[in-house]
């Protein structure tokens, strides 16, 4: 029996994993470090300080001065303004529309802090999202890839663990997911091999929203 549905946001709900790839790419290589949209996938939901580090690490062989940290952080950001706003994921409508129907609890868990998040999700999904079930990057002190996120999201939500799904397309979310001792789904939305998924703990790695729909109509929920 499921009673709540926990959403990532970024690769889950909208399609913004290929912008923010972009620009980290774009940021990164002004600034002579070697990254790539793939590697940007492969560290969705870890902080910027932390990414610029591993990769300077990864490159140079040193840690990021708080300069470089600082202006490569700048970058990626205004590329990433640049390029617009994103779309909904395809499909996902559907999904949400479906728990919805059904009585469902939809939460989103996001180490996301725009403060525009709700505007933006209420424009596209009207009357499915509300302030009381999200966790954001302002309801957490660690945030993804600790079980935080997820695990503040069941406490709040009221439902047993077996009664909440979480659905993910990172590995580090994933993580998070199963650390907070949840059944985690990988949904495949970008460019990453799908074993990276499994490998990172999901117990069930989909390719797209459309198989996520046909996953929950066969729950018969
Ligand atoms: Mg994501």
């Amino acid at each position: 029996m499921i009673k709540a549905v926990f959403f990532d946001m970024d690769g889950v709900i909208f399609n913004s994993m290929p912008r923010h790839a972009k620009a980290w790419e774009m940021a990164m290589h002004k600034y002579g470090f070697n990254f790539n949209a793939y590697d940007a996938y492969l560290n969705e939901g870890r902080t910027g300080a932390s990414v610029i580090n591993e990769c300077c690490e990864n490159t140079y062989h040193r840690q990021a001065t708080q300069q470089e940290i600082e202006q490569i952080y700048h970058a990626k950001t205004e590329a990433f303004n640049s390029f617009g706003m994103p779309e909904p994921i395809e499909g996902i409508s559907d999904v949400l529309h479906f728990l919805k129907e059904h009585g469902i609890q939809i939460w989103i868990v996001t180490g996301s802090g725009q403060h525009s998040l709700m505007e933006r999700l209420d424009k596209h999904f009207p009357a499915i999202f509300s302030r009381e079930r999200m966790i954001t990057a302002y309801d957490v002190k660690i945030g993804k890839p600790d079980k935080e996120p997820y695990y503040k999201a069941l406490l709040k939500s009221g439902v047993e663990a077996e009664e909440a799904i979480v659905v993910e397309n990172a590995p580090l979310g994933v993580k998070s997911g199963k650390e907070a001792g949840l059944f985690t789904i990988g949904v495949n939305t970008g460019i990453l091999d799908p074993k990276v998924l499994k490998e990172a703990g999901a117990d069930l790695v989909l390719p797209d929203m459309k198989q996520l729909l046909e996953y929950l109509r066969d729950l018969k929920i």
